[in-house]
């Protein structure tokens, strides 16, 4: 077994960007995050989020409007930013809170900005093959940990856990597509699968994305797998000064012996997600910088 870095990854991806960004004349990249609520884990990602743009010199626009935002003036508050020359791209960090209604949320954000790749264009463009958008970032940063551990799935049975549209039903598109990478074939599963394990056994590449804190056991994969697993759940552990510790939906101590690649968590598809973001930031002001 072999463990695929994230972290290694991400800092490499990190790195290029920041050199990129460093020869950017005049006004540098901005992304807006806005963030509803303190739910603990948005407030951690987007922490995360800002220091990694810092890192790389792109400009952060913290928004932290309050927890009884209506939807309407939510919408206001992105018509704005759409509006705004000094933005490049919107993030909304997710969960929103009730009765807000997250895709008309992700839908108003304009398609040029639109860095999380959630509005409807964009994960069109993702549909028919179409590079000019924007991947979402969870999807992007799993295909780059693919591509970069040199793992090619054309021809390969991808089997993907999950039919959200953050996760599953993205990277099920990025791994059909037809270009060199990808030419997978795919199967999706979700809560409704009949013979789960099954099918997760016939997988050359197993992609878990369920939020189920370690589902997959050694009996569901088989021997030689790459396994990337997205989960990212929070387990009560008496022992941690958090009072939690963190666990994917792969059962790791289970199934690491078995796979040929595998991804841990933390440090494995979660720093990319982050690095894909500011990917996506670089090329939306490039999108509008072209001429500068
Ligand atoms: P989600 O919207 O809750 O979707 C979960 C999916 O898993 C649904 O399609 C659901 O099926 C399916 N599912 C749930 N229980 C199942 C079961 N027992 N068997 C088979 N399928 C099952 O979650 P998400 O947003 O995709 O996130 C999934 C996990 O990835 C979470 O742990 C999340 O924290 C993590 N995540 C990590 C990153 C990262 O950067 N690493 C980014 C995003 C998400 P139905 O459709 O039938 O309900």
């Amino acid at each position: 077994m072999k463990l695929i870095d994230g972290n290694k990854i991400a800092a490499d991806i990190i790195a290029e960007l920041k050199a990129d960004v460093a020869l950017l004349p005049g006004r540098k990249p901005c992304l807006a995050l806005i963030r509803v609520g303190d739910d603990p884990a948005s407030v951690s990602y987007v922490k995360k989020k800002e220091k990694t743009a810092a890192e790389i010199g792109i400009i952060s626009r913290v928004i932290l409007p309050s927890v009884a935002i209506t939807q309407t003036e939510l919408f206001a508050l992105i018509d704005q930013l759409n509006a705004d020359p000094d933005v490049d791209g919107i993030l909304v960090q997710s969960p929103l809170p009730q009765p807000i209604d997250e895709l008309q949320v992700f839908r108003r954000i304009a398609p040029c900005k639109d860095v999380d790749g959630l509005g409807t264009m964009n994960l069109g463009k993702v549909a028919q093959d179409d590079d000019s958008g924007f991947i979402s970032c969870t999807p992007a940063g799993i295909m780059e940990l693919l591509a970069r551990s040199g793992v090619d799935l054309k021809g390969r049975h991808v089997v993907v856990l999950g039919r959200s549209l953050l996760v599953g039903k993205p990277v099920a598109l990025l791994v059909l597509q037809k270009k060199t990478g990808a030419n997978g074939t795919v199967t999706v599963c979700h809560s409704q699968t009949a013979n789960l394990p099954a099918i997760t056994r016939q997988a050359d590449v197993l992609i878990a994305a369920i939020g189920r804190a370690e589902f997959v056991t050694a009996a569901m994969v088989k021997p030689g797998a790459v396994v990337i697993d997205v989960g990212i759940n929070r387990v009560p552990d008496a022992a941690k000064k958090t009072g939690y510790r963190l666990t994917g939906d792969v059962h790791f101590p289970t199934v690491a012996p078995l796979a040929r690649l595998i991804t841990p968590v933390p440090g494995g598809v979660g720093p990319m997600t982050v690095a894909m973001l500011m990917k996506n930031t670089l090329k939306a002001y490039r999108l509008t910088h072209r001429g500068d």
